[in-house]
């Protein structure tokens, strides 16, 4: 190891206390999205920004800190400070911030706050050992990543509000850099049919019918189940050969059904229907030709029952992406990570949806890093982080910074 990766390990775990700290008062703001309402943990992460000196700008929700010059090259630390919803069910207070066992509770705690304070104090270490970037480290705490990101990480890098050659991307497993992701697509699917009395004018086959007769927009919507029942069937033939995190059990590819809802009461026909869909691919299948499959489905199901009105909304799609593993960026990153836990750790395959193809879709090479462990309970009661694993991501991500800006 050298010297100045040294220094800056033992000055990351000088200012362990204060890392705690910070991240139990980050933890007791709430920033649940929905309601979204991000003033007081905005204004928490800007002023511990500018304590520390950075460059400070704030973008509708998200802050950003900039550390370095102007030229070289452009390196992005990304985390996000909005969680889900509290939910029921928690023994513990999910925003107190507690300290049980060498683990700090609450929402957010592991999902991603965990990220935010690494990512912070990490430049705080960089700017306390006096270490001159030769390059651009654009640190950012963005919003709404649980809701999509369009207000948060899409903003940000499609109106050039930042900029970056790599994109170190704390949201993610913990203890292993992810280079390999899935593919992913959000489908709504909207029915409307013709209510009617559901016995005395029912949804049956010609010539049984009249002008008079129902059409059920829940049979319908069975059907596009069914097509997209037999494609996940049809898709999950095809096993990844991309390592995964340890503990993530999913080599294949998925399609959830995931809401539904229709109907008004059991005497009617249902006129309305509607479905969200999630879909995630791996890596060896693509979004783009599911996509066209589902649209050429619900075509030809157009055609057959014309009176039927579908709309399909898809508010998000990107495709698989695959990193390099021996670009510049992707070897330093695994360099990191055999620093940090003093072994090999290879890049790994994560399927779930994070802001990482808004970046892609840019051009940014981005690796993903994160505190999530299985049993963290991020989404769900009783979430919390593991204080030293709080500390090797700040330690990964300023270690990236003096590699990547040296
Ligand atoms: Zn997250």
């Amino acid at each position: 190891m050298e010297d100045l990766e040294i220094k800056l390990i033992n000055i990351i775990e000088k200012m362990r206390d204060e890392i705690i700290e910070f991240h139990q008062k980050l933890v007791q703001i709430p920033s649940e999205n929905p309601p979204a309402n991000y003033k007081e943990v905005t204004k928490f992460l800007a002023k511990k920004m500018e304590e520390i000196g950075l460059e400070v700008s704030k973008k509708r929700c998200n802050v950003i800190g900039i550390l370095g010059k102007n030229e070289g090259k452009k390196l992005i630390f990304y985390g996000h400070h909005d969680t889900v919803e509290a939910f029921k069910g928690w023994t513990k207070d999910p925003f107190g911030g507690e300290i049980i066992d060498g683990k700090i509770y609450g929402r957010g705690s592991s999902d991603d706050k965990s990220c935010v304070t690494a990512e912070i104090f990490a430049a705080k270490a960089l700017k306390e050992l006096g270490i001159e970037l030769n390059g651009k480290l654009t640190i950012t705490a963005v919003c709404d990543e649980e809701t999509g990101g369009y207000r948060g990480a899409d903003y940000l890098v499609s109106n050039g509000i930042i900029e970056g050659d790599a994109c170190l991307l704390g949201d993610g497993p913990f203890g292993v850099p992810v280079g390999y992701f899935g593919g992913g697509m959000f489908m709504t699917f909207l029915i409307k049919g013709k209510q009617s009395h559901g016995a005395g004018f029912p949804d049956v086959p010609e010539p049984y019918r009249n002008e008079y007769s129902g059409i059920n927009a829940i049979v319908r919507m069975v059907k596009i189940m069914n097509f997209l029942l037999d494609l996940k069937k049809e898709l999950n033939e095809k096993v990844t050969k991309y390592p995964l995190p340890p503990g993530y059990p999913s080599k294949i590819s998925d399609v959830n059904l995931a809401q539904i809802s229709g109907g008004t009461k059991i005497s009617t026909v249902p006129d309305k229907c509607f479905l969200h869909v999630n879909i995630s691919t791996i890596p060896e299948q693509d979004i783009e030709s599911v996509k066209q499959r589902i649209l050429d489905f619900i075509e030809k199901m157009k055609e057959e029952d014309p009176d039927v009105e579908i709309t399909v909304q898809i508010p998000i799609a990107y495709e698989p992406q695959i990193v390099n593993e021996n670009s510049e960026f992707a070897s330093i990153v695994k360099s990191v990570f055999n620093t940090v836990f003093n072994e090999p750790r290879d890049l790994s395959l994560f399927i779930p949806t994070t802001d990482a193809h808004w970046f892609q879709e840019k051009g940014i090479e981005t690796i993903i890093i994160g505190g999530s462990r299985m049993e963290n309970n991020i989404h769900a009661p009783d979430e919390f982080v593991f204080i030293e694993d709080l500390m090797d991501l700040t330690k990964i991500f300023a270690l990236t910074a003096l590699k990547y800006l040296q």
